[in-house]
């Protein structure tokens, strides 16, 4: 049985004092909670966040890593460096980052490789643009990103990751996928895994991410191959971010 988790993304969103609020908030209602909970917070944040969620439930994690392990990388930040802040998950390959900064998919499995190296657990993204879906190839975009880490990494290091389904159309639009479409990208990521490797495939969490808010948590999380959610603009506010946990 796959235990559901729930991660919030907040993307470049903070301070401080909003940071401090927010935290306060999720550890006050956590204790209904019966889905895994982890924030991904930006890097200067960790330390913050590090300070407050330690000894929690919450585990917390960054949104972006270098795919180097030290060196002349002006403005890059490490795995190690990461796992120095006891991070927990890293998500890799979002698609805001594949689209705004050209993150290929043999760069996102570089990074995937480098946070399963420091000991740590990728969110490793996959999703398909709006007009792939219109043009019918979400199921091969889907699987080429896959690949991609597949190769590099074996099969194997997905029982080590989570990924996360992110359909792009989706993402911050308001336009939430619906159960059924959901569901099928789920089902497709699990056959192509079991293909490969039964046991990996029926251990793998499989999040969805994309406009997921509280009034249609339940039932994206109600689909049998639906392991869990990376949140966005929900994760932004206490009580929507804990009504999807709890969702879970
Ligand atoms: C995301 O950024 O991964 C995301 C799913 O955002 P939103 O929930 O705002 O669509």
């Amino acid at each position: 049985m796959r235990r559901k988790l729930v991660a919030g993304n907040w993307k470049m969103h903070g301070s401080l004092s909003e940071n401090e609020a927010l935290l306060s908030g999720l550890l006050a209602g956590m204790a209904d909670v019966k889905a895994g909970v982890a924030v991904c917070v930006p890097f200067p944040y960790l330390a913050q966040v590090q300070s407050r969620l330690q000894g929690s439930s919450i585990v917390w994690g960054a949104q972006n890593v270098s795919q180097e392990a030290k060196g002349a990388f002006t403005g890059e930040v490490s795995a190690s460096m990461l796992k120095d802040f006891s991070c927990g998950y890293v998500i890799v390959g979002h698609s805001e980052r594949r689209a705004i900064y050209g993150e290929t998919d043999a760069l996102v499995a570089d990074k995937f490789a480098a946070v399963q190296a420091a000991g740590m657990t990728p969110i490793f993204c996959v999703g398909e643009t709006l007009a792939e879906r219109e043009a019918g190839v979400t199921e091969a975009v889907v699987a080429r990103q896959m690949d991609a880490v597949i190769a590099k990494c074996g099969v194997a290091s997905l029982a080590r990751a989570v990924v996360a389904y992110e359909p792009v159309w989706a993402i911050g639009t308001g336009v939430t996928a619906s159960p059924a479409q959901a569901q099928a990208v789920h089902a497709f990521i699990r056959a192509k895994v079991r293909a490969l490797d039964a046991t990996v495939a029926e251990g793998l969490v499989i999040q969805y991410g994309g406009s997921m808010k509280p009034n249609n948590a339940v039932e994206l999380l109600g689909q049998p191959d639906i392991d869990g959610g990376l949140i966005g603009g929900a994760a932004l506010n206490a009580e929507d971010f804990l009504a999807i946990c709890r969702a879970g």
